[in-house]
């Protein structure tokens, strides 16, 4: 049995008060808070390790490489992905957004003939199809939107139910014979809805397209197993699940990776370089590694995954479904609407809300004088919002430190939201 109520006082940053009140943090969705253990992980390695890794001839450097590539055991560990022994999986990236952008241009990069015959699988061109959803975050809708632009492709999308889950149901027509690439969000940073991807994937696969998993707000609430769901690309974000910001994993399944061309170059991803011919790439992931690497971060990354798993994602999601579902009694508030999936069996982590005639900064600032942190605004998916009616919302999401106790006083401090606006 896990002591959720003890788990908060890992967090140092949660010790504090604002505005006179204890911190009660509902903001995860956008970045969560970071456990002791990862902020000792990021500083000890300053401390006592701090090199650059790969190829330098000193132990520091030496340990420094040996840590970084640990920590991308550990990652890959969580999600039931490969790493090491020649399956080599994880690719570090800046973020989410990095991942997919990189993805996007290397396949625009296949389009223009890059990566040779290896790389052909993954080119566009006209007539061909790339399929997102409406309830995309903009980090997967604009870099497959500019990529349908540069290849002449087309950009469909599915689109979502009264409550805002996505139409998987319409699989099998979206997606063709024509789809290339399938980029779809695993768990809606809007409305928690879980995206039933299974009948997705298997349609894409059906017609040889290649899928691509946004995890971002997954990783942090689900037990997930990328081998098992045979996504064949997934990214996610290190600062939402405990761990740094400016990190980023991609996952790729490893042939593809090995097919993909790089899409960002410069130092630390080639074998060979001339003046007078093309250089010569390493093997992945370091071909999608131009630059030098956060390496601290990353180290801290892999110990966020490690106490992650420590706690169990098991316990972490039930523990995280009995707050989203606190959570929901938003929606029995009159003037409130909840957005999204009335049944809390199809969400977690995240619930949005529009509270009727008052502004969403208006509420969040109510909130905030209570010492309750809450978005608003768009949360960079307007096309989901659009489907609501809405420009902007408030969001309550949740991390493994929040209590029944605190969802409760952020449904009680709602409650006080209608009264004050009247
Ligand atoms: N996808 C989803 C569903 C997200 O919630 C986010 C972040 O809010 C992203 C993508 C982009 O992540 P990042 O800004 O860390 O690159």
């Amino acid at each position: 049995m896990v002591a959720f109520n003890d788990i908060r006082d890992q967090f140092p940053i949660l010790g504090q008060k604002i505005h006179r009140h204890p911190l009660v943090y509902f903001d995860s969705a956008a970045t969560a808070q970071k456990p002791r253990c990862v902020i000792d992980a990021e500083s000890n390695f300053y401390e006592t390790i701090n090199a650059g890794v790969h190829r330098g001839a000193h132990e520091l450097a030496s340990r420094s490489t040996v840590a970084f590539e640990e920590a991308r055991t550990k990652v890959a560990k969580l999600v039931g992905a490969a790493y090491g022994e020649g399956q080599e999986e994880i690719v570090v990236t800046s973020g989410a957004t990095a991942g997919l952008n990189l993805l996007a241009t290397s396949f625009g990069n296949a389009s223009q003939g890059r990566g040779g015959h290896e790389a052909a699988g993954f080119a566009l061109k006209p007539g061909d199809e790339i399929v997102v959803s409406k309830a995309e975050h903009h980090s997967v809708l604009l870099p497959f939107q500019e990529l349908a632009l540069r290849t002449g492709a087309t950009l469909k999308w599915f689109d979502l139910t009264d409550d805002g889950r996505i139409r998987s149901d319409m699989a099998d027509e979206i997606i063709t014979e024509r789809t290339k690439v399938v980029a779809i969000t695993h768990v809606s940073n809007v409305t928690g809805a879980i995206t039933d991807v299974e009948l997705i994937i298997r349609r894409a696969h059906e017609v040889g397209a290649l899928f691509i998993l946004d995890a971002c707000q997954s990783v942090p609430h689900l037990d997930i197993d990328l081998h098992q769901m045979d996504v064949d690309f997934a990214v996610w974000s290190a600062h939402k699940m405990y761990g740094p910001t400016g990190v980023g994993f991609l996952y790729g399944k490893r042939d593809l990776l090995e097919a993909l061309p790089p899409a960002n170059f410069g130092g630390s991803m080639v074998e060979l370089a001339w003046m007078d011919k093309p250089a010569q790439y390493m093997q992945p992931p370091e071909r999608f590694e131009a630059g030098t690497q956060p390496v601290a971060q990353v180290v801290a990354a892999g110990a966020a995954a490690d106490w992650m798993r420590e706690i169990g994602m098991a316990n972490i999601e039930a523990h995280e479904r009995s707050i989203t579902a606190e959570l929901l009694k938003l929606n029995d508030i009159a003037g409130f609407r909840v957005l999204g999936p009335v049944d809390e069996r199809n969400r977690i982590g995240t619930v949005s809300f529009d509270v009727q005639g008052v502004h969403p900064h208006d509420v969040g600032q109510f909130f905030d004088s209570k010492g309750i942190a809450v978005r608003v605004g768009h949360h960079c998916a307007q096309p989901v919002h659009r489907h609501f009616g809405l420009f902007a919302s408030n969001r309550a999401s949740t991390g493994v430190y929040n209590t029944a106790e605190e969802a409760r006083q952020l449904v009680e401090t709602a409650d006080e939201v209608r009264l004050f606006f009247g």
